[in-house]
């Protein structure tokens, strides 16, 4: 099967098999819809739908993730831009860039030509990396997370409270918000550690002068908890699941 997959995913971009889900992202206080989180999906003729888990990591080892992420980052700033174009002016869109990547040198001069191809203001624009990235070759990664800000990209950590966490990271690299885990959010009602972890990374974000976005957001119970701890930003079930553009 896994071999199966690798061959049909060598050809899944040139037959047009791979289409993006877009999930609401809402600040926490008025509810108002941001932007979105960009999710890729792949429909196989055979095997149906796969899910990212599923693939993402195959992608990432075989070097296939290069033509599938540029392919996303492409289709996320034109559906935006397209947003835009029907009134929702400010609507921003985060889109996952794996470590592999995010390692491309190529990766800035892609962003740019994206974002003048499809219209995209720079600052509607999110890429979400995780600890990995920050992991491997720190000096270029700084450099290139620098670049990224002087062209006002903004840059969030996903997945946050999962990996080492290492504050060292948050000193260190210049980003723009955090993405508190789903598996912390969903945590916040059943026992007291799970609140206890999310309004410390909350607080922690915060007098780092960061974003705070809580993934995994399924109940009005979380929502207020989020909102007491001065949570930013929100997204979940509760709002939405991914959905077509
Ligand atoms: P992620 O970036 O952390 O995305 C959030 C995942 O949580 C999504 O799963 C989303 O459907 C799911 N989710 C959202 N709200 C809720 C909720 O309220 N409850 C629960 N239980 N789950 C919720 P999805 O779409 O299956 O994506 C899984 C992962 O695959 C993503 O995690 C991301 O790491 C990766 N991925 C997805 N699209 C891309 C892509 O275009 N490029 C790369 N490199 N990775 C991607
Ligand atoms: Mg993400
Ligand atoms: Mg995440």
């Amino acid at each position: 099967r896994r071999v199966a997959l690798e061959a049909a995913l060598r050809r899944a971009v040139e037959r047009k098999e791979m289409f993006l889900h877009f999930q609401p992202i809402a600040d926490v206080g008025s509810g108002r819809i941001v932007g979105t989180e960009a999710l890729v999906r792949w429909r196989h003729p055979e095997f149906g739908v796969v899910a990212p888990d599923k693939f993402i990591p195959i992608a990432d080892e075989t070097g296939l993730i290069i033509p599938i992420g540029e392919w996303v980052l492409r289709e996320a700033c034109t559906q935006t831009r397209a947003w835009h174009k029907m009134g929702f002016r400010d609507l921003g869109v985060a889109v996952n860039v794996s470590a592999v990547q995010f390692a491309q040198t190529r990766l800035l001069t892609q962003v740019k030509k994206i974002l003048s191809e499809s219209g995209l203001p720079a600052s509607c624009l999110e890429l979400e990396i995780t600890e990995t990235v920050l992991m491997r070759d720190a000096e270029a990664t700084v450099a290139t997370l620098k670049n990224l800000k002087e062209m006002g990209v903004h840059v969030a950590m996903d997945d946050f409270g999962t990996g080492y966490s290492s504050l060292s990271y948050l000193k260190r690299f210049p980003i723009d918000a955090l993405k508190i885990d789903k598996s912390f959010t969903q945590d916040i009602s059943v026992d007291h550690d799970g609140s206890a972890i999310v309004a410390a990374i909350t607080a922690l974000g915060k007098s780092l002068g960061l974003k705070l976005v809580a993934e995994g957001v399924e109940t009005q119970e979380q929502r207020k908890f989020l909102e007491k701890q001065h949570c930013d930003r929100m997204q979940g079930f509760l709002l939405s699941k991914p959905l077509p553009p």
